[in-house]
């Protein structure tokens, strides 16, 4: 890196640092929001579709109800008819043959009975499934509805905070240089958004790896940028005593 006042440079990078953490966090936050969004809309849509296909289920359960009664009003029908035939009969043999005839049919008709009951049921417990599943999908559009809000506002909150804070940052990499700064971004591009790293204990902050004593004292002679081996990051010292 071409010579620089080292001081002054880490001087501005710390305070660009500080403010590129703060960015960092606040867009990974402001990237959550859609989704948050998303999800409030998806659940509200599934709610929905479940109160519908138990509507669809109780309209079929009534449809095959008014079909069973049908049936059974036919065959009830088909009995009386058979009953008023009974005494046109001549031979008991024709009787008896009719008579079995009349029992078959009522027994068809208490089966159709039967099945009309459990129908019945069915549509008793459709119903309570489908209060429930109301109760649920209003429940999902209430959610939807506010908390879409309140995302929505803190979206706005957070993306004020963030062009606040993109100006500031523009104004101090106009102080840093070139060179320096292209490093730095590339460096904060890569690694999460932090692109420098005190030194401490021997060790860089950044990535823990001890650091050689001759590292050290280069940066402490401030002559030039000093990266660190491993992680690449500008190296400083905060507190000499503790480098
Ligand atoms: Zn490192």
């Amino acid at each position: 890196m071409q010579k620089v006042n080292v001081e002054e440079q880490l001087a501005h990078l710390i305070k660009l640092q500080a403010l590129d953490r703060r960015l960092y966090s606040l867009r990974r936050d402001r990237q959550a929001k859609p989704k948050l969004i998303e999800d409030l809309e998806r659940r509200r849509n599934e709610e929905q579709a479940a109160v519908k296909a138990i509507e669809e289920k109780i309209k079929a359960s009534q449809l095959k109800r008014k079909q069973r009664e049908l049936d059974l009003q036919s065959k009830e029908d088909g009995i009386k008819k058979l009953q008023t035939q009974l005494y046109q009969l001549k031979t008991n043999k024709e009787y008896l043959t009719m008579q079995q005839e009349i029992s078959g049919q009522k027994a068809d008709d208490s089966r159709i009975e039967d099945e009309i009951l459990v129908l019945m049921e069915e549509a008793d417990n459709l119903n309570k499934d489908l209060g429930k599943e109301k109760a649920l999908f209003a429940d999902a559009e209430k959610h939807l509805n506010e908390d879409k809000k309140k995302i929505e506002v803190e979206i706005a909150s957070l993306d004020g905070e963030i062009s606040t804070l993109d100006a500031q940052r523009k104004e101090i990499t106009a102080l840093v240089d070139v060179k320096v700064l292209a490093h730095y971004e590339k460096v904060l591009t890569g690694r999460d958004g932090v692109a420098l790293a005190a030194v401490k204990g021997k060790s860089c902050q950044g990535c823990f790896m001890n650091l050689p004593p001759q590292v050290i004292n280069e940066i402490k002679m401030k002559d030039k940028m000093i990266t660190c081996d491993s992680c690449a990051r500008i190296l400083y010292i905060e507190n000499e005593e503790d480098a």
